[in-house]
């Protein structure tokens, strides 16, 4: 696997991963144990996962409601990483 990493991205390492699904820059990653690496994934492509594992694990109407939490503390229109 091209992007498998043993430990966790950090903070300012994972913008510069691209998205594992589209290549946009990396805002979250995930460990995914079927792969046992840590993945990163860009805010969109983010939600769509846990939009799909909360709707899983909890339910529909829990999953909204966990996912308005989510896009409150990740709003999307963040902007571009600042490369400091
Ligand atoms: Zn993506």
């Amino acid at each position: 696997m091209r992007h498998a990493r043993r430990n966790p991205y950090t903070e300012r390492g994972i913008a510069r991963v691209p998205c594992i699904k589209c290549g946009a820059p990396s805002k979250h990653q995930w460990r995914i144990c079927s792969t046992d690496a840590w993945t990163a994934v860009c805010r969109p492509c983010d939600e769509a996962i846990n939009a799909i594992i909360a709707e899983w694990a909890f339910g529909a109407p829990e999953a909204n409601r966990l996912l308005a939490k989510y896009r409150r503390q990740f709003p999307e229109d963040q902007g571009p990483d600042n490369p400091t």
